[in-house]
């Protein structure tokens, strides 16, 4: 999202609407990636040097548990601020910092439910819907 700053006044707050397409901003990290657009809203707020801007954003994400390796989706929003020093100029791109937000709260491990059992170490199979004949515990 560029935010063009002449476009509205000091001391006065605006908000400003746009979907988020996750190829544009490079969103897919291997363990957590975007399948549809993200809606991003954001009240920006701007003084004589300086923009902050509050961003909201929600959409869907998807995950690679770590134990059977099955993609799940995960509904999420998030809220976080932006600040800038605006001296002498006329617009603010908050993209990159908007995938930093994005990117740095991804779980290292995550499971598709707390009980996944897992793949079978011996066979390889999806223990949560499979069985197989491998002896565990031994
Ligand atoms: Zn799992
Ligand atoms: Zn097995």
């Amino acid at each position: 999202m560029k935010i063009p700053l002449n476009s509205f006044k000091n001391d006065q707050s605006v908000v400003l609407q746009e979907e988020i397409v996750p190829e544009d901003l490079d969103l897919d990290i291997g363990i957590m990636h975007f399948p549809e657009n993200l809606q991003l809203k954001a009240e920006v707020w701007k003084s004589k040097n300086d923009l902050t801007v509050r961003v909201h954003v929600e959409g869907m994400r998807s995950f690679t548990c770590s134990l059977c390796l099955e993609e799940f989706d995960n509904l999420f929003e998030k809220d976080f601020a932006l600040h800038y020093d605006i001296k002498g100029l006329d617009s603010v791109t908050i993209d990159s910092d908007v995938r930093d937000e994005l990117i740095l709260e991804h779980p290292i491990r995550v499971l598709c439910r707390t009980d996944c059992r897992g793949l079978c170490l011996f066979c390889g199979v999806n223990l949560n819907t499979e069985q197989c004949d491998c002896k565990t515990g031994e």
